[in-house]
């Protein structure tokens, strides 16, 4: 079977696919910073309303010898996702030919398609390479112990799922993790949260992770962090940062609240920023 039905890229010796893994509920409410009406008014103008589910992509890089995937969805968590698996397969892979994960983060809608539904590993041949940044946090005791109700939540999701590729685990900080792909530390969404940039034969493309989780909000006003943010005012710095990179090197963007498309780029002009599908 072919992928057509995906967003798909060619970056060099690198084919990228945005695979969906479904939606989860979220609400404006969880915007920071900014006025609701406003917000609303962003919303439409995208062609969204206060009521549409947030987009959940996963992102298939295959090349150079490798089946790589940029996070795993949330693989029915919550009841959030779950449709990853089936879009692999759709693309022509099989869980167990997947032999790299690069993780931007470890909330539940990232990593929660790691496990199936008792607690297996998806993907058993894959090595996981995540941030140390992020892997102490969820790792540290006195962290779980300070968070509230829903954080503590997602520590058991991230701790369940780390302890289970434990052997398979790779520590990352910045620079190159693959051939050609390098980490980029985008801290603030979570103390380890990481970007991924692809460079192959002149073309490249940035995995953003969670950057933006209302596109159509957060590019015009990237002040607008959300409560899911560990350090909103660290986060709304590094989108800033990101955006002013993305549109300055007119870098394709790949992120996992992007929409169905998967695939955008930043432009700045005297107004601020914005951000168009990618077709
Ligand atoms: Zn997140
Ligand atoms: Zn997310």
């Amino acid at each position: 079977m072919t992928d057509f039905s995906f967003p798909a890229k060619k970056i060099g010796d690198y084919t990228v696919t945005a695979i969906s893994d479904g939606y989860l509920t979220a609400s404006l409410d969880l915007l920071l910073n900014i006025d609701r009406h406003q917000a609303s008014e962003l919303q439409q103008r995208g062609g969204l309303d206060d009521r549409s589910p947030m987009h959940i992509n996963g992102y298939l890089v295959r090349g150079a010898g490798r089946t790589a995937l940029v996070d795993a969805g949330a693989g029915g968590v919550k009841h959030w996702g779950g449709r990853l698996k089936a879009g692999l397969r759709l693309a022509g892979v099989r869980p167990s030919d997947v032999d790299t994960i690069l993780l931007t983060h470890a909330h539940p809608d990232h990593i929660g398609g790691l496990l199936d539904g008792s607690g297996e590993t998806v993907f058993p041949h894959a090595e996981l390479l995540v941030h140390h940044r992020e892997l102490a946090f969820w790792q540290d005791d006195g962290n779980l112990a300070r968070a509230n109700e829903r954080a503590r939540g997602n520590f058991q999701i991230a701790r369940k799922a780390l302890d289970a590729y434990g052997g398979a685990l790779r520590t990352i900080k910045e620079g190159e993790v693959l051939p050609g792909v390098s980490a980029i530390p985008l801290p603030g969404h979570t103390s380890g949260h990481t970007g991924y940039l692809i460079n192959s034969e002149d073309q490249s493309a940035l995995f953003w992770g969670d950057t933006v989780h209302f596109p159509t909000i957060q590019v015009p006003r990237p002040d607008a962090s959300v409560t899911l943010d560990n350090d909103p005012v660290r986060a709304a710095e590094t989108r800033s940062k990101v955006f002013e990179m993305a549109s300055s090197e007119d870098l394709l963007v790949a992120g996992a609240h992007l929409n169905e498309r998967g695939f955008a780029r930043v432009e700045r002009s005297s107004s601020g920023y914005s951000i168009t599908d990618e077709d």
